[in-house]
């Protein structure tokens, strides 16, 4: 199923919820929406769902179809929350068997999907569980949204659904529930505001920023090669550098940050104010010839499988990220030698009001 979001604007009285959003989803594809909290996600969600007008103008597409006077319940959509919505009455197996019944499916295709679903989501030993009795909020989240796909709609609608849980159950359940809805060959928009949830399970990854999408691209995409600054900040960590562009030479320039100098491709003037910004895995610990420097370190984070640095050179820091095992033996204190991959370096332009701003969550 495709969907396709046309010029959505919400507002209640002054707070512009959602701004002019436009959004295509292709058949098949798992889109990840991100961005931080209040910034409109759940908004856009009820509308997809019809379950919060939008302002007049906006549109919602589904399969070329325009459904944006349908109500909810003629959308043929699932949803899942991140509050947990079972009916507590009712068993795994009624719950989930309760969608194709009000919906009055043919017996037999009803009894199908179920059991696939049951096949699927390995939720088989719970069938005949109480809510109640299903104690890992895990299974029970797993429930809810075999429910949602029980309704045989082929659009999904996920709202922060891992949310509630553990971190241990939210990471396998994250993988499960992309598996599922691949192997159901199901639409999905799934909102969280975890960046890394968004870039282990996303086809496609849609930052959204006070009301408005900022970007979307591939995970990769918006990882290692963000066009937008904010974009660069929120997906996770990153060294952002003030600088001014001294040199340039076709497509490459030289952009000087206080005493430290980056080469790098950028197509700003001479005299541009600028930003460096790489990702502190792409700050090599040995000399190349270019973006050369020699820090000191000044405090070291042990993370399990990866090491962080923090390294200052002149009067800026860096932050570096190395597996455990490729990482040198520094301590603080001591003096390195490094250089930052100039494929990894991007340059944005200065912005306008300020790093800060630039970087604000509200
Ligand atoms: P998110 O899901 O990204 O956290 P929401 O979509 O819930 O954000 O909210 C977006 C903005 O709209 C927020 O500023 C929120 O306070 C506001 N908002 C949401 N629902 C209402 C409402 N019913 N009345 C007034 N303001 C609302
Ligand atoms: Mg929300």
């Amino acid at each position: 199923m495709k969907l396709k979001v046309e010029n959505i604007t919400k507002t209640y009285g002054k707070v512009v919820a959602l701004k002019d959003v436009n959004l295509e989803v292709g058949e098949g594809e798992y889109v990840v929406i991100v961005g931080p909290s209040g910034c409109g996600k759940s908004t856009l969600l009820k509308v997809i769902m019809g379950i919060i007008e939008q302002d007049e103008g906006g549109k919602i597409l589904v399969d070329g179809k325009d459904v944006s006077n349908l109500p909810p319940e003629d959308r043929n959509l699932g949803f899942v929350f991140q509050n947990i919505l079972l009916f507590p009455h009712l068993t795994a197996f009624e719950n989930i068997a309760y969608s194709p019944i009000v919906k009055d499916f043919n017996l037999q295709l009803r009894d199908k999907l179920i059991e696939e679903l049951f096949l699927f989501g390995k939720v088989d030993p719970w069938r005949d569980k109480y809510p109640e009795q299903i104690s890992s909020r895990g299974i029970q989240q797993k429930v809810a949204l075999m429910r949602a796909l029980a309704t045989g709609s082929k659009l999904l609608l996920l709202d922060e659904p891992l949310c509630s849980l553990d971190s241990r159950v939210r990471i396998s359940l994250r993988q499960e529930v992309k598996k599922i809805v691949k192997q159901l060959q199901i639409t999905a928009i799934h909102v969280t505001h975890d960046q890394e949830e968004a870039m282990s399970i996303a086809d496609k990854i849609v930052i959204m920023r006070k009301g408005s999408i900022v970007e979307i691209g591939s995970p990769e995409e918006l990882y290692y090669y963000p066009k937008n600054i904010f974009t660069a900040y929120f997906l996770g960590k990153g060294n952002f550098v003030p600088g001014k562009i001294v040199r340039r030479k076709y497509k490459q320039s030289a952009v000087k940050c206080g005493e430290l100098v980056f080469e790098s491709a950028s197509r700003f003037e001479l005299g541009s104010d600028v930003v460096v910004f790489f990702r502190p895995e792409s700050v090599v610990f040995e000399r190349k010839g270019y973006n050369d420097y020699v820090g000191k370190v000044i405090e070291k984070r042990f993370l399990g499988r990866q090491i962080e640095f923090i390294i200052k050179v002149g009067a800026t820091t860096f932050t570096s990220r190395s597996l455990r095992i490729d990482a040198p033996s520094l301590n603080v204190g001591d003096t390195v030698d490094f250089h930052v991959d100039e494929e990894r370096i991007l340059v944005f332009k200065f912005p306008e009001e300020g790093l800060e701003s630039a970087f604000k969550l509200e």
